[in-house]
């Protein structure tokens, strides 16, 4: 077994067809006739261009639209007269047009693959893509045709280009290998898109296999088996029958209601960090978006968003999300989240410190201009405020009457907002649980955010692997809590919802069935596994499972029972 990068799930089982790399060398003669040489350098240019254009173009209708940008980026950079001009310039001065276009192309790759940045990064091997198609038009080498390969193709190279991806016929290919490019590399992007298996940066992989050999591409581990034993290739070919089983049975809930087996209708939202995620949340079939972490807009940032900017970026979800429902949570800094330019102090206990609704409150003004922003965005979608790691009753208060001023000043100054928004509380702390009952009375809705509740609950800092053992949502003290928290909100009539990685467990869904949650926000890819865990439970089936759950002593006993109980 050889391991790499995990980049496109799924298992692959087929005959390997090896793409070689082509040479590109080159004689860098001194050049006599200028004119000509430019001439053929641009001929190589409009070549290149027309070809990228055909194959974005190709890429759109076979791919999707988000697909060809990578192709149409290319077109960009290649329109852009600095590079190119660049290369003229060096052709002038007689150098042989290839090794115009390697100098430039290279000089770029040096520049932006030291940058720290993944977006400069993936600039770098843009560049590259770009020069090896230049290469090869200046060369006169044709492309292996990638859409010829037989049925039951493992495609192996070195890497991917997005001209040789666009070629690709995902009813031939079943797996791809590549020793570089890594989870958002293109060719990963463009695997994931069609669907095929892929594992990347195996070392030396192209050296290792030649043309025919067997290949188990294994996307989901990042695993590769080579010519495998029988018993292995038999494993394989029925793990492979599974995943194809359950991909098609979650396929069938896309655009299906979210409903306990007896017709119990729940919500089922997503957590997203940016208004680009809201897209994902809509494409992913979410219902709504239960968690918006607003400090992903303060952390891309060198300074403090304006009003103006975060406005602009909770409409744009809103707008995404097209009247469901998008709760954004306010600034959640400090604890293991900085934000240099706040100049927050460092402290000896940040998780017990001075952050989210404590920093807001304490800093009232920037807090002002963050609320402002989002009840602003409420005039164009359904979005309802959620107050972060609330310990106490008088912070929620302190929030409600901060958006009251508002309200004032809006109404007496004409700016549309939606006059019945709501605020509404994570719990996420001790305190929080142990008075529910009374923040209940105080707010519109509530969210369990289980990654906090289980830190403060069991007194195990979440990022500490020594203590790793402790942090389980299936501890006792953590589900009792929980179903506390549900009951207190449905004693005040109030809806209450998780946000924490634990709403998409599928040990924890029949337990939250049980206690009563209502609303589920899961990562925008579990929407469709949680949707369907959740059909497979009817109400008495949970509550029986969860009486049995909740009379256990250890984190251990529940574990196992739950496991024991699972259904697939
Ligand atoms: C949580 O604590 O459960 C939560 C959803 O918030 P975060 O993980 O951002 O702290
Ligand atoms: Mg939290």
């Amino acid at each position: 077994m050889i391991s790499g990068i995990a980049a496109s799930r799924g298992i692959g089982i087929g005959s390997i067809c090896v793409i070689k790399e082509h040479d590109l060398s080159y004689d860098a003669v001194k050049i006599e006739d200028v004119d000509s040489e430019q001439k053929r350098f641009k001929d190589a240019i409009e070549k290149f261009k027309d070809e990228t254009t055909q194959m974005a173009e190709d890429i759109r209708k076979r791919i999707g639209p988000k697909e060809a940008e990578i192709l149409e980026g290319h077109l960009v950079m290649m329109n852009d007269p600095t590079m190119s001009g660049e290369m003229g310039k060096m052709i002038a001065a007689g150098q042989c047009a290839e090794s115009a276009v390697e100098a430039v192309c290279d000089m770029f790759i040096g520049m932006f693959s030291k940058m720290d940045d993944d977006l400069m990064k993936q600039r770098a091997s843009d560049i590259s893509d770009i020069k090896v198609s230049l290469l090869k038009i200046l060369l006169g080498i044709e492309d292996v045709d990638i859409s010829k390969v037989s049925p039951g193709t493992v495609l192996v190279a070195r890497d991917l280009t997005p001209s040789m991806t666009s070629q690709i016929n995902k009813d031939n290919v079943v797996g791809i290998i590549t020793e570089v490019g890594g989870k958002t590399s293109h060719s990963a992007i463009l695997a994931r898109a069609l669907e095929i298996p892929a594992v990347l940066s195996v070392p030396d992989i192209t050296g290792l296999v030649k043309d025919k050999d067997t290949a188990i591409v294994d996307g989901t581990e990042g695993q590769v088996y080579i010519n495998p034993e029988g018993d292995i290739l038999s494993q394989y070919i029925i793990r492979r029958e599974e995943y194809i089983r359950k991909l098609s049975e979650l396929k069938g809930f896309m655009g299906k209601e979210t409903v306990t087996a007896d017709g119990i209708s729940l919500e089922l939202f997503c957590n997203i960090g940016t208004p680009k995620d809201a897209k994902k949340a809509v494409e992913c079939d979410g219902e709504g978006v239960g968690l918006f972490r607003s400090e992903f807009l303060f952390m891309d940032n060198t300074r403090m968003p304006t009003e103006d900017e975060q406005f602009a970026a909770y409409r744009e979800a809103a707008q995404i999300l097209e009247g469901k429902p998008v709760i954004i949570r306010t600034l959640d800094i400090g604890g293991d989240k900085d934000i240099p330019y706040l100049g927050m102090k460092k402290e000896e206990n940040p998780f017990l410190g001075y952050r989210a609704v404590r920093y807001c409150l304490g800093n009232k003004d920037s807090y002002m201009i963050q609320l402002r922003a989002i009840m602003r965005a409420s005039a164009f979608g359904k979005i309802k405020i959620m107050v972060p790691l609330v310990t106490c009753v008088e912070e929620i208060r302190a929030v409600k009457e901060m958006v009251a001023d508002i309200k004032k000043d809006f109404d007496a100054n004409g700016i549309a907002y939606d006059k019945d928004i709501e605020v509404g509380c994570m719990i996420e702390t001790a305190s929080a649980s142990l008075i529910a009952d009374l923040l209940a009375k105080e707010s519109d809705f509530f969210s369990i955010g289980t990654n906090d509740l289980t830190q403060y609950t069991m007194s195990v800092d979440r990022g500490n692997s020594d203590v790793a053992y402790l942090y389980s949502t299936f501890q006792p003290s953590v589900l009792r809590s929980i179903k506390h928290i549900i009951e207190c909100g449905r004693d005040a009539g109030i809806p209450v919802g998780m946000c924490g990685e634990a709403a998409a467990d599928p040990l924890m869904i029949p337990l939250l069935i049980s206690f009563g949650l209502t609303e589920f926000s899961v990562n925008p890819v579990l929407v469709l596994t949680a949707r369907c865990i959740i059909s497979k439970w009817t109400k008495p089936e949970a509550d029986a499972l969860a009486e049995k759950v909740m009379a256990l002593a250890t984190e251990g006993e529940i574990v196992s029972l739950l496991k024991e109980s699972a259904k697939e």
